[in-house]
């Protein structure tokens, strides 16, 4: 995959300029992300090819060093730095990749003396890799991490659940193996490189490397492409897979599931896989951190005289005592009935109490309140004693 970065633009792809800032490549990555997700736009085969496409864009924007690579990788492109040949796409079949893989480290190794490690190659390693048998390439590559979205209901969230999770990425294509090359014929190694990829030529004091025109840098000629990958090699695959969420995510967060993106190849080890997980709204409860928190509907009588009122939580109910004259407004706090801690335990349960005024009363009830008001007053009570300067 990476050895495609050149010829993308991520920054095009997320709608960003080359100097947005990562809060607004985040931004823009999940608005994108929301739009385009395979669970809004099902069988909209273009919409998942831009999903794709701005996911890759992320994956490579928002880690900074990353992000460094491609920058750096694309201005050496656009000044020239990387010679002619092999990067126009626009030629003849050629390698596996369809597209120029080369090592950059033999490039610049060459030229620059005694830039050892460390230096522009080192930089670059990173960035491409390729199939031939050169120095760098020994370097098995890991795969790929994979973004991913999903949404969870609240209390799927707080309580954590098992999804599973439809995902699409570039697997080896398995009519021709990854070979690229029709079955029952295979490529052959490059005559004009011998197979490295490479053209190596001097000038003056210097000794050059540069991707072999032939093959593009691949090293060898397909002659007869596989029809089911067009000579790539490369199939995008549909999987799904099981992942358990923790309890208590949080809308927005980030999940990291260690090896379970691209796998790598040659035996390297699989990429992550990372989860932005949306949390839908909950009719009833609320959170503030590791706090569930909830309203709890009372009339004024209640306050004043006190009760006790069975309320829900995430596993079944409890009785909150609310003393008698509690305000109105006032959170009460049931320890440990909130969302689960990583660590285990579980935060608290907030209640607050909010009082329901009856719209209608019958003339009992009212009978009974005029009175009340009477008696409260003669009692001395003055709701607003003390308030405003009175
Ligand atoms: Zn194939
Ligand atoms: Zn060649």
């Amino acid at each position: 995959m990476n050895r495609e970065w050149l010829e993308k633009d991520f920054y095009k792809e997320l709608g960003v300029s080359s100097s947005a800032t990562p809060d607004e490549i985040k931004k823009a990555y999940r608005k994108l992300a929301r739009d385009l997700h395979p669970d809004k736009n099902p069988g909209d085969s273009k919409a998942e090819e831009r999903f794709k496409a701005v996911s890759e864009a992320h994956a490579v924007l928002s880690d900074a060093e990353k992000r460094k690579e491609y920058d750096e990788a694309r201005r050496l492109f656009a000044s020239g730095g990387f010679g002619r040949g092999g990067f126009s796409p626009g030629g003849g079949y050629a390698g596996q990749s369809g597209f120029s893989e080369f090592n950059l480290g033999d490039i610049f190794g060459g030229a620059a003396a005694g830039a050892g490690d460390g230096g522009l190659g080192d930089l670059l390693g990173g960035l491409f890799n390729r199939g031939g048998g050169t120095r760098a390439s020994s370097r098995p590559r890991r795969g790929s991490d994979v973004e991913t979205e999903t949404t969870l209901g609240f209390r799927e969230a707080a309580q954590g659940v098992t999804v599973p999770l439809r995902m699409t990425s570039p697997s080896p294509c398995t009519t021709c193996h990854g070979s690229g090359a029709k079955p029952g014929t295979s490529p052959r190694v490059c005559p004009h490189c011998n197979g490295t990829g490479v053209i190596s030529r001097n000038q003056g004091a210097f000794g050059f490397s540069e991707p072999c025109d032939d093959c593009r840098g691949t090293g060898s000629i397909i002659d007869d492409p596989c029809s089911d990958c067009r000579g790539t090699g490369i199939q995008n695959r549909t999987r799904t897979i099981t992942v358990r969420i923790p309890p208590g995510v949080r809308d927005g967060q980030r999940i990291r599931l260690a090896g379970q993106g691209e796998a790598g190849l040659r035996g390297a080890p699989a990429g992550d896989l990372f989860v932005t997980v949306h949390v839908s709204q909950d009719k009833v409860f609320g959170r503030n951190g590791d706090d569930l928190t909830l309203v709890l509907p009372v009339s004024y009588a209640e306050l004043v005289l006190g009760t006790t009122v069975s309320v829900p939580t995430l596993d079944g109910r409890v009785g909150v005592k609310v003393p008698p004259g509690t305000a109105d407004g006032r959170t009460l706090r049931v320890r440990g009935r909130g969302v689960p801690k990583r660590g285990g335990g579980a935060g608290d349960l907030l209640v607050t109490v909010k009082v329901a005024v009856p719209q209608k009363l019958d003339d009992n009830a009212s009978d009974a309140l005029r009175r009340y008001a009477e008696a409260e007053k003669e009692g001395g009570f003055d709701p607003r004693a003390g308030w405003a300067g009175a």
